[in-house]
């Protein structure tokens, strides 16, 4: 079947339920066919082919059997679509701040059918017009230019070929700013409570735009395809971002209220950066199925970190990689639910959903970066140009993808790909005697090829590297263990392989850790050391004495947030128990880089809400919140809310200093605030009343659901949240039969009893897993926390 085009008529003034949806598609096939098409309506009303009304009692499960014959056909679907509260289809929000109504359109994974009546595949791309009706005030963007044609009335101009599941719409009053650059009109848009924050960082916004399309225009040598490039922050959004062609969604929360790190904005720029190499890899050119969606990820993960490190002011991205991307990433490469980056054959589309993981981006992109190391980059490129320019517009395959880098002169990439592609799992290389043991993991053998960097830090001087190519399973090492001296394999963190160091090395680290100056490096160490931690290989006390020395010297605040975060959550919270004793160490630490950090910097900021998270001394945050913070610390609204969170989970703040908040911040993240604060009472009747309201209520947007999840469990508060925890077990699955896809999997994720790291936990696990029946991410989600859980219960029992 093609697919010729798609016409969409939408009318979004028809009140807060339902909007009017009319889709006419012209397609073609080649020979008669019995197929169907995807509608997920409120009501349907009419769908006519060739002029022939059909019967629309015939839709069954979101399919509406059809019957083609050889030739071009018309059809025409009418129906009444509800609006959606979970950031998928068309999500429908009001900001609490001036009760104001915004919408967007979430095509991706799968959610187009409650948009449109479609035929949602990816390899079926069309061109869509689009005619919307909306309130007068409102502002209408989509993946191409709308135009008012009359008040309320717009048109959308055809499109380039789409995937249905780019399809997008942004409405509502907002507030857009426009910038011309080489020719491309950008634009930025936001809520309107949240446009002097979107105003202030606007040429921060669009510089990272310019400076990325420039890059992308060089390294791919096609411009970029969809004319206007909207950038739109929307509330309530359930990803970091989404690529729509020519109108990128982001989640609004990267409009920053308050001073925020610079590891944070940098991580937004990356986000950016992500979003637009997708609009070559992913949108010009799209994957022929689900199966390989990791591509699109992983090229654009690793074109995100090169990028924004290459082309814009930040210059950190490679910091954040070994310190937070790749830990998630070697996280999940170890779990039972570990699967090859490539080729897991997704079945459909809510399979592939659960596999787009830390695997999936991190091991990925950090595959792709092996291999551009591998390959050269002018090959790596030459590939990469080949393969845009052949299947641009269309759909294609990791195959085409290796086809074009061999046509671009690499050798035979086959046993390259088995290793690191199409295996899933990772080697442990270990420093022994003069030699670098790779050792493979038992379930998963195979070849991986690693090319890496060996430091070697002595008391003399700052280190001396040498490049190895670890092939077979014993490599030779420039120099052996060595009282004093740290031995540091992978010291730029250029491969993926867990690290275990040297008895030497291990027991230096405390003292010398503050003298590694490459921060990527002590990234690298950081990783090795958690996985070893995570592994029982390494104590929990060593790992306190190494926060303990390094973080007051430490210099980047993605370390010292990563790091107090990983801290208060694993550390302290789930392999020690809430051990008081553990956090006031970790808080004593980071104090120390507070008060000597230069005050107003993101380093005393990234500190500061270290100590706020993990230290216990309720009375000296209450001095923060009430005009006494140490020098140069903006109480700013953020910081406010986040320092109130803490002590109310500490028992140190009451409903009453919530509210109070809440009054001073009556914006829709404030309102979120609030009921993640709120929720981390310990108190009786609060948590069971946020229990109902996570469990039965239907109505509550995702943004409210997370946010009562992440105040619910909390490391201090297991006595009383202990009849929870069987509770969580035996009620969870019931979630799936009122919410789908991302939300239904993400509160089962949050809502994880993580701290009650106990045998008999993992067993009620085990006895909910066993049910065949239940929702494939929320599965998914109950067996990667259990996969952590068991880890805390190992180190636990010692
Ligand atoms: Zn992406």
């Amino acid at each position: 079947m093609r697919v010729l085009s798609y016409h969409l008529e939408l009318d979004l003034d028809r009140g807060p339920d339902h909007f009017g949806s009319q889709s006419q598609i012209a397609c073609e096939v080649m020979q008669a066919t019995d197929t169907f098409l995807d509608v997920s309506p409120h009501r349907l009303h009419v769908v006519e082919l060739d002029g022939v009304t059909l019967d629309p009692t015939d839709l069954a499960d979101g399919r509406f059997p059809l019957h083609l014959d050889a030739g071009e056909h018309r059809l025409l679907v009418s129906a009444d679509m509800a609006y959606r509260n979970d950031g998928e289809g068309l999500h429908r929000s009001v900001d609490p701040a001036d009760d104001t109504t915004y919408i967007y359109a979430m095509s991706f994974l799968d959610a187009a059918p409650s948009i449109f009546g479609c035929f949602d595949q990816p390899d079926l791309k069309a061109p869509y017009s689009m005619r919307v009706t909306a309130p007068p005030e409102w502002t209408v963007l989509g993946n191409t230019r709308a135009s008012q044609v009359s008040p309320g009335r717009w048109e959308l101009a055809e499109s380039a070929p789409l995937a249905t599941y780019f399809v997008t719409l942004v409405a509502g009053p907002y507030h857009c700013l426009t910038r011309e650059h080489d020719g491309i009109r950008m634009g930025l848009v936001a809520v309107r409570s949240l446009a002097e924050h979107l105003d202030k960082d606007a040429d921060e916004l669009f510089g990272v735009t310019a400076a990325a399309f420039d890059e992308y225009h060089r390294l791919f040598g096609i411009r970029y395809p969809f004319g206007d490039y909207y950038q739109a922050f929307v509330p309530e959004f359930n990803a970091g971002a989404m690529e729509n062609p020519g109108c990128v969604t982001f989640r609004d929360e990267m409009i920053f209220r308050s001073q925020v790190p610079d590891g944070v904005r940098s991580g937004r720029a990356r986000v950016i950066v992500h979003e637009m190499a997708h609009q070559w890899f992913g949108d010009l050119v799209t994957m022929r199925w689900w199966d390989d969606l990791w591509l699109n990820e992983s090229f654009a993960e690793y074109m995100a970190y090169r990028v924004t490190d290459d082309v814009t002011a930040f210059r950190d991205s490679w910091v954040e990689f070994a310190y937070g991307r790749k830990r998630w990433g070697m996280a999940a490469d170890q779990r039972p639910s570990t699967h090859p980056v490539a080729g897991n054959g997704a079945p459909d589309a809510a399979a592939a959903l659960t596999d787009f993981d830390g695997i999936s981006y991190a091991k990925g992109a950090a595959a792709l970066k092996q291999l551009n190391a591998y390959l050269g980059d002018e090959v790596f490129l030459a590939g990469v140009r080949t393969h845009l320019r052949d299947h641009a517009y269309g759909n294609a395959t990791l195959d085409d993808l290796f086809g074009a880098w061999e046509r671009a002169g690499a050798e035979d990439l086959r046993a390259w790909s088995m290793g690191w592609l199409r295996t899933p799992g990772l080697d442990t290389l270990r420093v022994g005697e003069g030699q670098l043991t790779r050792i493979p993991p038992a379930d998963h053998p195979a070849q991986r090829p690693h090319g890496l960097t060996v430091r070697r830090v002595d008391a003399d001087n700052d280190g001396r590297d040498e490049r190895l190519q670890v092939v077979g399973d014993a490599t030779a090492l420039p120099w052996g263990p060595e009282a004093g001296t740290l031995l540091i394999p992978d010291a730029r963190d250029e491969t993926w392989a867990k690290v275990r160091y040297d008895e030497h090395t291990l027991a230096a680290l405390p003292d010398r850790i503050a003298e590694v100056t490459d921060p990527v490096t002590r990234g690298a160490i950081w990783l090795a050391v958690r996985d070893a931690v995570a592994d029982g290989d390494l104590s929990c006390e060593l790992v306190l004495d190494l926060l303990v020395a390094g973080l007051p010297a430490e210099t980047e605040d993605i370390a010292v947030s990563n790091l107090s975060w990983w801290a208060d959550v694993f550390l302290v919270g789930q392999y020690l128990g809430g051990d008081t004793a553990a956090s006031g160490r970790v808080a004593a630490a980071l104090d120390r880089r507070l008060y000597t950090a230069a005050p107003g910097s993101g380093l005393q900021l990234a500190a500061a809400l270290g100590v706020a998270e993990v230290s216990t001394d309720s009375p000296r945050l209450r001095r923060w919140l009430d005009g006494d913070p140490p020098e140069g610390l903006a109480m700013d609204t953020d910081m406010r809310w986040l320092t109130l969170t803490q002590l109310a989970r500490r028992g140190g703040a009451s409903r009453a200093d919530i509210d109070a908040e809440l009054a001073r911040d009556t914006s829709s993240q404030g309102v979120v605030h609030a009921a993640r604060a709120r929720a981390s009472l310990p108190d009786v009747d609060t948590k069971a009343a946020v229990w109902t309201a996570i469990l039965t209520d239907h109505e509550l947007s995702n943004a409210q659901a997370y946010a009562l999840c992440e105040g619910f469990w909390r490391a201090e508060q297991s006595e009383l949240l202990q009849p929870y925890v069987a509770r969580y077990f035996a009620e969870i699955a019931s979630t799936a039969s009122f919410r789908s896809g991302w939300l239904v999997a993400e509160t089962a994720q949050l809502l994880f009893p993580s701290y009650a790291a106990e045998p008999a936990t993992l067993d009620l696990a085990d006895a909910l897993l066993a049910d065949e029946s239940l929702d494939p991410g929320l599965r998914r989600s109950v067996s990667d926390s259990r996969d952590d859980l068991r880890r805390a219960v190992a180190i636990r029992a010692g």
